[in-house]
């Protein structure tokens, strides 16, 4: 049996069995999360794919998995490359501006 077929095929979150392309069905449940430090929450993912409705039925009648904590910290990275990236830019925008001044000083004198 070829081991990578078994991993790129699709599996029933209740029960395990293979599914197929053509027969399966998807479940997704959002949820609001409160975040210290932030008013404006967060929103939580939780779901799978299942064989049948019976077997999604039967998850979302348990209680869904705790929330996958919230990444705060990789939007703040994201902001100071965000700011630096922005900072970089009006430098060069700036030295563009001098070269430009000097090269127009060049040429009339
Ligand atoms: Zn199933």
């Amino acid at each position: 049996m070829d081991t990578r077929e078994d991993d790129e095929t699709a599996r029933c979150d209740w029960c395990g069995i293979a599914v197929p392309d053509d027969g399966w069905v998807g479940l997704e449940v959002q949820r609001p999360v409160d975040v210290p430090g932030r008013e404006d929450g967060w929103v939580d993912y939780a779901g799978g794919f299942f064989c049948s409705q019976e077997h999604a039925a039967l998850w979302l009648a348990k209680p869904l998995p705790p929330p996958e904590p919230p990444t705060v910290l990789k939007e703040e990275r994201v902001d100071w490359i965000l700011l630096a990236t922005t900072a970089v830019a009006l430098v060069a925008a700036g030295l563009a501006c001098v070269g430009l001044w000097t090269i127009v000083q060049w040429v009339v004198r």
